[in-house]
This record gives C-alpha cells, sequence and structure tokens, in this order.
C-alpha cells in the first residue's frame, strides 16, 4: 500500500531539477500522484508510475536491483523513474518494474 495523501505538479515550484518532478508524470503527464513511503518519489494517480529523487538506498524500497525471476504480464508492470543521490550518484534508474516482487522487468 503506498501513501495516502496527494500532491498536484503545477510545474511551477521548481522542485527538483533537473529531473522536472514538478511538471508530473514523465510516463502519462498525469499531475496528481500520491506520496510513496519514500520522500520525494510520488506514485502516479493515473498510471502508476512511480517518479522523483531519493538516496540510492531508499530506491530499493520502491524497486529492487534484481531482474524479475517469473514471467510478468506487460498490464502488471510500472513504469519507475528516479534520479539517486549517494555516493557515485546522480544516478538515474528507470525502466519497467513488478510492483507484486519490486523487481525490475526492463531497463530504459
Ligand atoms: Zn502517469
Amino acid at each position: 500500500m503506498m501513501g495516502i495523501k496527494e500532491i498536484v505538479f503545477t510545474g511551477k515550484s521548481g522542485l527538483s531539477e533537473p529531473f522536472k518532478t514538478t511538471e508530473g508524470c514523465p510516463a502519462c503527464s498525469h499531475k496528481r500522484a500520491a506520496f510513496t513511503k519514500v520522500i520525494g518519489v510520488y506514485e502516479c494517480k493515473k498510471c502508476g508510475a512511480i517518479y522523483g529523487e531519493c538516496y540510492l538506498g531508499e530506491s530499493y524500497e520502491l524497486v529492487l536491483p534484481y531482474w524479475v525471476t517469473d514471467e510478468v504480464p506487460a498490464g502488471n508492470l510500472r513504469y519507475y523513474d528516479l534520479m539517486t543521490l549517494g555516493p557515485g550518484c546522480p544516478q538515474r534508474r528507470h525502466g519497467w518494474f513488478d510492483p507484486a516482487s519490486k523487481r525490475i522487468a526492463q531497463v530504459g
């Protein structure tokens, strides 16, 4: 279960350059998102994509650095696009993941 609160991006507050979180979902451009358990990362209310900025270790709470082990139907996958902070960063982690296992199905 992800966050209960909601945020609406107006594209004006300049929260997260160069990632442009304030412009909304990078997958579908929807402006409404829910907070996730990781501060700085949001879940699109429309397509379920997760995006934002956080520490690399925190990003693993949402998307593990491992590949899916089973075949996952494409309709179950969600887009993720995270700009991570920390040693050796910033590093962009993006692609498609399986929210059930939190594992990566496709990078990029
Ligand atoms: Zn979206």
